[in-house]
This record gives C-alpha cells, sequence and structure tokens, in this order.
C-alpha cells in the first residue's frame, strides 16, 4: 500500500518524547513489510547539514486565512521504500523547542501545524505520491483528516482517501482561544461540542478524533482507559465513546536497532544476556558521570522523562528519604515542570552521592541510564503506552511501574504478594499512585536484589522478551487494509 504519514517530531531528526520514537520505528516496520511509505514533518532549525537533506527544488503554497504561506520540500531516504519530506518554512525555522522556547509555546502553533497539516498533503501531491491511506498523528497533525473531508480554506484535499488518526496523549490537545478558528479560517459551522470546541476554546485533537475513519491510542489498556470517564478521557471520554467501534488500541514496538546493549555506541562497555559483564561497567561509569557514590552493591535505580504530574515525578521526589535510606541510590534525567524540578532538586541537596538530578534533554545519557541502572522507575499516573520500561527489559534494568495503560500491558510482576519470587515476571508493579505503594514495591525489588541467582533470572528473563515493531506494524496494515 501507499501510506503517507504526518507528524510533528520523528528520532533522529527531531524528538521531545515518545512520538518520536515511534515516528522513527513505525515507518521502517511498514516498509520492510512492503509498503511505500511517505512521512512528512516540518524542517526545524535543528534539522541541519548531519541529516543529509535534499533539497527537491520543489514548492508548495499553503492558504491560511488568506495569506499563501510558502513552504520547500526537503528529503531524504534511509531505506527502500520509505522517505521523509521535510517542510522548510520561517515558521519552523527558530531557536529554541519544537514547540516553544524556554517553556512558553510559541504563539502562532496554530498555524505552524495547520502548515503541516494542509502541506503534507499538497505536497504529497506534488511528490506524485497518491497514498490509499493517510495516518496522522497528534494534535499537530489533527487536521489532516479535517482536510480530507472538507477542504481548507477554499481548497479541495488533493486526494479523497480515508484517514486513522493515532492520539498518543490525549492530554496534548492543541488548545487555542477561539480567535484562532479566524486565523485559519475554519468555517464557523465547526465552532460546536460536536467539532471542534472544547469548552469555549479549539481544540485541533477533536478535528482528528471526529473527522478520522479511524481511530487509535498506543496500547490496549490507555484505549480502556480513555473511555472510563472525564478524569482518565481528558474530557473527551463522550466523544471517545460516540467513537468507540473505531478506537483501536494497538501498543508501542522498542526499536532493537536503537536501544539495544549488545550495540549501543553510547555505552562505555557492550553486554548481552549471554555476558552481563559489561553491565556491571556501566552501572560503574553511570554512576561516576553523575557524581553518585562509587558503590557495586548499592541498588542504582533510573528514571528518565518529562518532570510533570502525568509522570508521577512529583511522588518520585516524596519517595526520595526512603529509597536513600533502604541503601539505594537514584539518578534522574529529565526537564518540564519547574516546581517538579525544584523538588526533586532539593532531594538530590540532602543526598549527595546518592541522588542525581540531571535537568536536560540528552540522548546518550539516557542510553547509559538504561544500560547502568539496575530498576528503572516509572510511577506515572497514566501511561498511554510507555516506551522506556520496554528499553529498559532489553538492558537487563527491571522496571518498577505504576500499573496503568501501557505499563500495565507490557510489565509481569516478578515478586508479586503471596508467589515465590523470582519465579515468573520481569519487572515490579504496583497499584495506586502514592510515594507508599512505590516505596512497597521497592522492597519487594529489593528482597529480590538480595538473592543474587533469583534476581539474575530475572534480569535474563527480561532480556528475552522482544516487542517488535513488525507485530505492532502488522496491527496498523490490518486497519488500513479495513479502510481502503
Ligand atoms: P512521553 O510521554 O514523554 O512521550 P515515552 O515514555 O513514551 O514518554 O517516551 C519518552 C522518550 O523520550 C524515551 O525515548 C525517553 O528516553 C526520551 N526522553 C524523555 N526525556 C528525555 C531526556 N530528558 N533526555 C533524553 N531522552 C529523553
Amino acid at each position: 500500500m501507499k501510506i503517507l504519514m504526518v507528524a510533528s517530531e520523528a528520532a533522529p531528526f527531531a524528538k521531545t518524547g515518545g512520538l518520536g520514537d515511534v515516528i522513527s520505528a513505525l515507518p521502517r516496520a511498514l516498509a520492510a513489510r512492503g509498503h511505500d511509505v511517505l512521512v512528512v514533518l516540518p524542517k526545524y532549525a535543528l534539522i541541519d547539514e548531519q541529516h543529509a537533506l535534499r533539497d527537491t527544488g520543489r514548492r508548495i503554497q499553503v492558504p491560511i486565512a488568506g495569506t499563501d504561506w510558502s513552504a520547500g520540500l526537503f528529503l531524504t531516504a534511509p531505506a527502500e521504500r520509505l522517505r521523509y519530506l521535510f517542510l522548510s518554512n520561517e515558521a519552523y525555522d527558530r531557536q529554541g523547542g519544537l514547540y516553544g522556547v524556554n517553556g512558553k509555546d510559541f504563539r502562532d502553533n496554530h498555524k505552524r501545524f495547520a502548515l503541516l497539516s494542509v502541506g503534507a498533503l499538497l505536497a504529497a501531491r506534488q511528490m506524485n505520491f497518491v497514498p490509499d491511506v493517510v495516518h496522522a498523528h497528534d494534535w499537530q497533525a489533527a487536521l489532516v483528516p479535517l482536510v480530507l473531508k472538507r477542504g481548507f480554506g477554499g481548497l479541495v484535499s488533493p486526494f479523497r482517501v480515508p484517514s486513522l488518526f493515532t492520539v498518543h496523549n490525549l492530554s496534548f490537545q492543541g488548545l487555542f482561544p477561539k480567535e484562532a478558528m479566524t486565523d485559519l479560517a475554519l468555517p464557523a459551522d465547526l465552532f460546536h461540542p460536536d467539532a471542534l470546541e472544547f469548552y469555549g476554546q479549539l481544540c485541533l485533537l477533536k478535528a482528528g478524533l471526529v473527522f478520522a475513519d479511524k481511530l487509535s491510542t498506543v496500547s490496549p489498556s490507555y484505549r480502556e482507559e480513555s473511555l472510563l470517564d472525564q478524569e482518565h478521557g481528558a474530557g473527551l471520554d463522550g466523544l471517545l465513546r460516540w467513537r468507540e467501534k473505531d478506537l483501536h488500541g494497538i501498543l508501542n514496538g522498542a526499536d532493537a536497532t536503537v536501544w539495544n546493549p549488545e550495540i549501543d555506541a553510547h555505552l562505555p562497555a557492550r553486554y548481552s544476556a549471554k555476558d552481563l559483564a559489561g553491565k556491571a561497567a556501566c552501572k560503574a561509569a553511570l554512576q561516576k558521570e553523575v557524581g553518585l557514590h562509587p558503590e557495586m552493591k548499592a541498588l542504582l535505580c533510573g528514571t528518565i522523562g518529562r518532570f510533570s504530574a502525568q509522570k508521577g515525578m512529583d511522588l518520585l521526589a516524596d519517595a526520595i528519604p526512603r529509597l536513600v535510606e533502604r541503601g539505594g541510590q537514584l539518578v534522574v534525567l529529565g526537564t518540564g515542570d519547574a516546581e517538579i524540578e525544584k523538588k526533586l532538586n532539593e532531594q538530590a541537596a540532602r543526598f549527595p552521592g546518592r541522588v542525581a538530578i540531571v535537568n536536560r534533554f540528552d540522548d546518550g545519557l539516557a542510553h547509559r541510564i538504561e544500560g547502568g541502572s539496575d530498576l528503572f522507575l516509572m510511577p506515572s499516573r497514566y501511561e498511554p503506552c510507555g516506551l522506556n520500561q520496554l528499553y529498559s527489559l532489553r538492558y537487563g534494568t527491571l522496571p518498577l511501574v505504576h500499573a496503568v495503560g501501557g505499563l500495565k500491558d507490557t510489565i509481569e510482576d516478578a515478586a508479586p504478594h503471596g508467589k515465590q519470587p523470582g519465579a515468573q515476571g520481569f519487572g515490579f508493579r504496583f497499584e495506586g499512585a502514592h510515594a507508599d505503594s512505590l516505596i512497597g514495591a521497592l522492597d519487594r525489588a529489593r528482597a529480590l536484589y538480595n538473592d543474587h541467582d533469583a534476581w539474575k533470572a530475572t534480569v535474563l528473563r527480561a532480556m528475552a522478551l522482544e516487542f517488535p515493531w513488525d507485530a505492532a506494524a502488522g496491527k496498523y496494515e490490518a486497519l488500513y487494509k479495513a479502510l481502503a
């Protein structure tokens, strides 16, 4: 099939989170299954010479509320049948992050991502790529399904093909003041709770949820949870229940070409299930790198992610004194909410050499935390899929997770209450987003850690698991086929 994919990030070009990993691995897995895939992304300032894009010399004009936005088209083809096409416009060519600067969103994000959504369709036509199906992701590409059905600003969609819309996190909704409707020249009849309105604001995410032919979330449990109530569905539960028969839950995979301790160039030493010596070297090097005491025996806990209530980083901060009291060490890598950062830093200041907080985006260090830690903590309040628990398994770093969403779908407890510890399972789960429950699971993990043979057997079980992207791609393929 010919598949057009539209998203706002893809590793290694531009990544702020899990979406970037997905748009790197899923198109490749689809191409490997014989599909012809074109992915359209913005050409941000950070995408430069090192990514070796080729200027196609082609341009598109996108009419946004009476003004023509012009975008040049840049291309790279990392694998057979797989192409990434980048829209170049000064709106993307900015200092700061992909979506804002100094923690503030760019004010014209609605226009920047209307350019992506409408531009992707026009760009595909420019490249003579007529898709059988269009797959759009998250609010930044959510206008795509609407444009396919209703056109945009007097422009008719270049093709009438079905669409799938995947939402990676229902809390990122693309909310803008009502006036943004005028900025985008969206028809006034769409400003309605059954279409794009969300409590008096424009909600771009709803354009995807309402107009796409099929919808998906990134794990089966998150799909179920999103239908439950307002809190779980981030206020979109009613709409999702209305679309329930079209809503699917497809678990992400883990890309073993990028996240694999046998070949990981970011690690100081490589290792595999056959020879774990390198993992001990990674632990020692990580302790040194982030300033933790060089204690081989200490249970080293790692975590990576946005400093946000969603990720449970505040309850992790609450758990730190008890984690340290029990002889554990902790390294946290992340960026985000200033209050949570302050809370974490206060704890780190109390426990030098036992707690390290690294406040930046650092892909290399993320790999070294996966490689060097014993335990990986994910106390997320909710988790659409989560990828780090999958990477952790591959690195023999046992995940300790709050049993929600994708975490619940992927992690089996190795020390469940009332069962012989270490006989099955490959991680630790807790119920209830509280520091107490986290510490309860940590105590079960410590007991297993103190039994060297049982711990090692559990690590080896974790490392033997696979979450191949090909399996996820097969499920997306079935949805595309049902649509086309
Ligand atoms: P999210 O909800 O943020 O998308 P996921 O668990 O789905 O969370 O994916 C997060 C991805 O982003 C992982 O690959 C993780 O390693 C990476 N990541 C998050 N924060 C950082 C950071 N500060 N430095 C490096 N990588 C990070």
